[in-house]
């Protein structure tokens, strides 16, 4: 089994055993390390990774892998029919608040250190390219130490 799909599993089965039916892994080429999912089917997730993901180590990838998961278990939660009109119809300012929310279940999962990982290996790589304004869409590092923090109390 590949690194990819052995990481998956075993966040899946730890920690998200809510999301029902099958994820199929889909590896996409493309310049830099990321990840996202879709829900074609009732039965069947999709969960992308990029080629660029394969250079990243063990903490930074299972923070991708965790907020992926996050997304397939809010999902989840929505149903099938609210994942397509979200899919359809939200606002821009909808789906930031959908990633910022995503990073802040990632974290409630237990992810925080692999979140913060994901954070700083994202500022690194994006910083002064032209995917720098995707970071705007989700936490910042200082937001996730804020928001564990908030979590400890
Ligand atoms: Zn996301």
């Amino acid at each position: 089994m590949g690194r990819f799909r052995k990481t998956i599993n075993e966040i899946r089965s730890k920690s998200f055993p809510e999301i029902k039916g099958k994820i199929l892994l889909i590896i996409i080429p493309f310049p830099i390390p990321g990840g996202s999912v879709h829900w074609p089917l009732p039965r069947l997730k999709l969960l992308a990774l990029t080629t660029k993901c394969r250079k990243l180590d063990d903490m930074v990838l299972r923070g991708i892998i965790a907020h992926e998961l996050s997304h397939l278990s809010a999902f989840e939660k929505w149903g099938y029919k609210k994942f397509w009109k979200f899919y359809r119809k939200a606002t821009k300012k909808e789906v930031i608040k959908h990633e910022k929310d995503t990073d802040k279940l990632t974290i409630k999962k237990g992810y925080g250190k692999e979140v913060i990982a994901t954070k700083k290996k994202a500022k690194e790589l994006l910083e002064g390219t032209r995917w720098e304004k995707y970071l705007d869409n989700y936490l910042t590092e200082e937001e996730v130490k804020k928001y564990i923090k908030k979590l400890e109390k």
